[in-house]
């Protein structure tokens, strides 16, 4: 079986061959990569929750910790019946290196729980939740390791969570000593949510095609045409900006279908279209109207094919495999979406010069976004959607442009320019710790 985990190790390893030149100390550095092989901690354990019918049952679960180097853990609980240790351990690696890349003081984690949340009543849903902050006890917090929404959380179930934190701190008469609201991230507004969030992530990946618009010297916006997979909250928010800063937009899809509208699409209507109908594939629509002379229904496997410039997956993982990398027309793809290449499809593409923007930065500016809610609840302020943006756009170029200049340096993929820079910076701080 296929295993993420083994994965990432291998992907560290091969970082690691690029960045051992640039420590003097081998030893070091050797045990440095090994420690980063190996979660902190992984926490495995059962939940144990009563159905509504009254019946007993449990559920398996995982946190692991990744690395604490740079800060608290940092990274969302997914609730899936695909979840597994390995893959519960493969993302907790990538959360490091994700808000390494971006430079937020946080390090990586993931959790997970193995559940079709679909299965179960909200009230259900409700003490599976407040039993996984119990199963998970001191070992999060605030300045410890800070959870976030995932696969099939919702911030809902991240204000149960939270209420179950401050609850499980009063029992402890420690309530007092923290702001509890800081313990998880993606609440909903009125419970310290963050202004802003819910686009945030979209956003970062527009402020990202700005940048490398300068840098590949793109003209024209106007001319520059973009295929979206997935019509969520990240790839509608995609569209959205992308089409506000002038690139034309001209196909997105949703798990079932998707339109192409060669003259550029209206991501505002296709949405109420979507909406309304419920068949995206017939929602050819521009800034006046919807009608089918505007377009045509494409399959997922077509949207991926379609002569565009830039294609930016926003749905699911491994989509962009071996036999899809061949077919890719565009010269720039955007990962929005968490893991859309398959490793031997990303060696395709690098072979095909096709330019590829890592999920790590590509879709880091919801973490991003996570961490500037994590300082308004420890510093018990609010801040307004402006100021949230404010604080993203240069976050996001600044981490473009370290990762730019690796790439242009070491003559590399993004992908792999990406990688060092944030690897670098998680050995950087456990050199400073003395941890190696
Ligand atoms: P979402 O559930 O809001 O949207 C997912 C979209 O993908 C929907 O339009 C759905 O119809 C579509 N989809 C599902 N199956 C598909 C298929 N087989 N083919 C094409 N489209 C399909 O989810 P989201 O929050 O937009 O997340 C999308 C991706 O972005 C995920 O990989 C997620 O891990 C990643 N991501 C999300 C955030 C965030 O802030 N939401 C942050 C970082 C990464």
């Amino acid at each position: 079986m296929h295993n993420p985990y083994k994965d990432a190790v291998t992907q560290l390893e091969l970082v690691a061959r690029r960045l051992e030149s640039e420590y003097s100390d081998k030893q070091r550095f050797r045990a440095a990569i090994q420690l980063l092989t190996t979660p902190e901690r992984l926490h495995e354990g059962s939940l144990e929750i009563t159905l509504d019918s009254g019946k007993q049952q449990s559920f398996k679960a995982f946190r692991s910790q990744h690395s604490s180097a740079r800060g608290p853990y940092k990274g969302g609980i997914r609730f899936h019946p695909g979840v597994t240790k390995e893959e519960v351990q493969a993302l907790s690696l990538w959360m490091s290196w994700k808000t390494a890349a971006v430079g937020i003081p946080y390090g990586g984690a993931k959790g997970g729980v193995v559940v079709d949340p679909r299965l179960l009543s909200p009230a259900e849903l409700e003490r599976l939740s407040r039993a996984y902050v119990r199963f998970l006890g001191t070992a999060i917090g605030p300045w410890v390791d800070v959870p976030a929404p995932d696969v099939n959380t919702t911030p809902q179930i991240m204000a149960w969570m939270v209420d179950e934190y401050e609850v499980m701190m009063r029992e402890s008469n420690t309530a007092a000593l923290q702001n509890p609201l800081a313990s998880f991230t993606g609440k909903p507004l009125t419970l310290g949510g963050s202004e802003g969030r819910e686009e945030a992530t979209g956003l970062g990946g527009v402020y990202v095609l700005e940048e490398l618009a300068k840098k590949l010297h793109w003209q024209r916006k106007q001319d520059i045409t973009v295929a979206i997979q997935g019509f969520g909250n990240v790839g509608y928010w995609f569209a959205y900006h992308a089409d506000t800063a002038g690139y034309k937009v001209v196909a997105v899809s949703d798990s079932k279908s998707g339109v192409f509208v060669p003259t550029g699409l209206d991501p505002v209507r296709t949405l109420a279209c979507k909406r309304e109908t419920g068949k995206m594939g017939t929602c050819a629509c521009n800034e006046k109207e919807c009608h089918v002379s505007l377009g045509k229904q494409v399959s997922n496997q077509e949207l991926l094919a379609l002569d565009v410039d830039v294609l930016v997956p926003a749905a699911l993982e491994n989509v962009i495999t071996s036999e899809t990398a061949p077919k890719i027309k565009a010269k720039t793809i955007i990962e929005m979406a968490n893991g859309p290449t398959t490793p031997e499809a990303d060696e395709i593409l690098a072979a095909r010069k096709i330019q590829v923007v890592p999920d790590i930065l590509a879709n880091a500016g919801g973490v991003s976004t996570s961490y500037f809610e994590w300082v308004q609840n420890v510093s018990g302020s609010h801040w307004s959607k402006a100021e949230v943006l404010t604080k993203l756009q240069p976050l996001m170029v600044t981490a473009f442009n370290d990762i730019w200049s690796v790439y242009e340096r070491e003559a590399t993929t993004f992908r792999l320019a990406a990688y060092q820079v944030a690897v670098k910076r998680v050995i950087d701080a456990l050199f400073l710790r003395g941890r190696v």
